[in-house]
């Protein structure tokens, strides 16, 4: 088993802020499940439909965040964790599919650069 070189604990959830995390029906389901909601009240409440010529996809509702300007809407902006952990979609779940991490590795040189383990790089 190899070791993860980066720790979530010690990151804003970068992963969290990409404008387009795409869900699956069974994704759908399980938060549907978490939340006691039906597939089609699950999916009104939680994604939105993001279609275009290439694209046809359902992905999960964003809210406005104080250090990415947008962030998944299961984002605890204060704690800066998922409040879906158990529950969350498949992508979230294998990201980021292996046991390094751009963003850490990014996050990590800019915090010794800086002299500061708090500070936050725009990505
Ligand atoms: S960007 Fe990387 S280190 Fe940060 S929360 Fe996501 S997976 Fe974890
Ligand atoms: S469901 Fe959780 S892990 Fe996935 S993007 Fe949203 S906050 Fe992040």
């Amino acid at each position: 088993m190899t070791t993860k070189r980066y720790d979530c604990l010690k990151c804003p959830g970068y992963c969290c802020s990409y404008p387009r995390i795409a869900v699956s029906d069974k994704d759908i389901e399980r938060l549907g499940r978490h939340f006691d909601l039906d597939f089609e009240a699950a999916r009104a409440k939680f994604t939105y439909h993001y279609k275009t010529k290439e694209d046809d996809e359902w992905c999960l509702r964003q809210k406005k965040d104080h250090v990415f300007k947008q962030v998944c809407r299961f984002f605890d902006t204060e704690a800066r964790r998922c409040t879906v952990y158990k529950a969350r979609p498949w992508v979230c779940r294998h990201y980021p599919h292996g046991n390094s991490c751009g963003y850490y590795d990014f996050l990590k040189f800019e915090r010794v650069q800086q002299g500061d383990d708090e500070f936050i790089p725009s990505a």
